[in-house]
């Protein structure tokens, strides 16, 4: 018979992997807590209309990635491929938003149909932050701040922040005629999606990865000349509180987000040690969303990392941290195997990391797995230990033995 399989671009996570996922989400976890920043988990599947009114029709989201299909009641449904619009809908449909600004983060897989390669796949995960209600300069300065600060505690080194401001929607109309005025002239030059994009979506031509059209766009005229006072006077502001905080950041005014609903501060942290997949987070301000999907209108920063490729740098990191067993629990013959329960069980409860060795083999096999498990302790029970009361404690970085009372045993391994 022919063996299943995942889809393609689907991983599954495997036990020897899961080290560096619960490092991440758990320190990812604890800086939410620190920031006041409260958890919020939607639905995996959503109505499509949430992503066609929220991401925008034009995007290669929703035009080319969803994972849509027709329920049995025959609704479109769509696997959500990015958690803002859920977490905006979430906010409006549970009057959150009358409640006060909100500090939300959200966890978990999210779906696109994109060519999988190193660092992209079609189930993937992010972590994601959102303010919603929040409308100062300071607000975008502190959303950056906790992603800085989070990807740094990691052990991350190399990152480059990269920020820009998109202006206003009045800003972003005439820098897009100034654009396409432009892009005319040099339309021979672009490559096909940047064509077809040209009258749908001009200013997304910006974020093409084609070589050849990043290099012709050096000389496309700069979303920053199109910036009006106010919106270079905010943009000002955010990036005098980035430095007022040491963040170190540079000015790329080609950045635009591949979603449709930014304005004001977009961001992306880049990481030099991945290859093309290089972003690890990318965010800005979004003030229009909410009010495009029937809520108040409300002012609201967020930003989300994709964990494939923060686990991708983590590996080195990693692999000194993996959850190796403190104690390795080696027992032979009935009685001692269930004193071997017993004593597994009470230092558990201690809060040690203890692997139990149910295979019955003799006690050098068993001593063999024990130094393979990275354990720095064995406990040998056999009969004779059984019958006293007397375990063997065996120093794996040492090789030492020494004979203690079952009941000193958490006491001996505290110290
Ligand atoms: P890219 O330009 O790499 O396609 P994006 O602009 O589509 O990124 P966002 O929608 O901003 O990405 O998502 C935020 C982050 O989620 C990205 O910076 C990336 O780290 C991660 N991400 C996005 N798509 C994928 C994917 N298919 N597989 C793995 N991670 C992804
Ligand atoms: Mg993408």
């Amino acid at each position: 018979m022919e063996q299943l399989q995942t889809l393609r671009g689907m991983v599954d996570l495997l036990p020897e992997a899961i080290g560096s996922w619960q490092q991440l989400e758990s320190k990812a976890r604890e800086h939410f807590r620190r920031a006041c920043v409260k958890e919020i988990r939607t639905p995996l599947l959503e109505a499509t209309e949430l992503f066609a009114r929220g991401i925008g029709e034009a995007t290669d989201v929703v035009g080319k990635e969803m994972y849509s299909f027709a329920d049995r009641g025959d609704r479109s449904c769509t696997l959500r491929p990015e958690g803002t619009a859920c977490v905006v809908r979430a906010a409006i449909q549970h009057g959150l938003l009358s409640q006060g600004p909100q500090r939300l983060w959200y966890g978990g897989p999210m779906f696109r149909y994109e060519r999988p390669q190193a660092g992209r796949q079609r189930q993937f995960h992010q972590i994601g932050l959102e303010f919603l209600g929040f409308e100062g300069a300071n607000s975008d300065v502190e959303a950056i701040t906790i992603a800085w600060d989070f990807l740094l505690d990691l052990g991350l080194t190399n990152l480059k922040l990269e920020i820009n401001s998109l202006g206003t929607a009045t800003d972003r109309l005439n820098y897009r005629a100034a654009l396409v005025g432009w892009l005319e002239q040099h339309k021979h030059q672009l490559d096909a999606d940047s064509q077809a994009r040209l009258n749908i979506n001009p200013l997304r031509i910006l974020d093409s990865k084609n070589p050849q059209t990043r290099e012709l766009l050096l000389d496309a005229p700069s979303l920053s000349d199109a910036l009006g006072e106010e919106s270079g006077k905010r943009f000002d502001l955010v990036k005098e509180g980035l430095s007022a905080l040491q963040i170190p950041f540079v000015v790329n005014p080609r950045l635009v987000r591949g979603l449709d609903y930014y304005g004001h501060t977009a961001f992306e942290i880049i990481s030099t040690d991945l290859g093309a997949q290089a972003t690890v987070c990318g965010g800005g301000r979004y003030n229009g969303l909410v009010e495009q999907l029937g809520g108040p209108s409300t002012p609201c920063i967020g930003w989300a990392m994709g964990l494939e490729r923060l686990v991708l740098l983590l590996k080195a990191v990693d692999e000194q941290s993996e959850a190796a067993p403190v104690v390795y629990v080696v027992s032979q013959g009935a009685m001692a195997e269930s004193m071997a329960l017993f004593a597994a069980r009470e230092l558990r409860q201690a809060g040690h990391t203890v692997e139990l060795d149910h295979s019955g083999a003799g006690f050098s096999k068993q001593l063999k797995r024990a130094s393979r498990s990275k354990a720095n302790w064995a406990v040998l029970i056999g009969e004779t230990e059984a019958q006293s009361g007397q375990f063997q404690l065996k120093n794996l970085n040492t090789n030492t033995s020494s004979l203690v009372d079952q009941f000193q045993l958490i006491k001996l391994l505290e110290c």
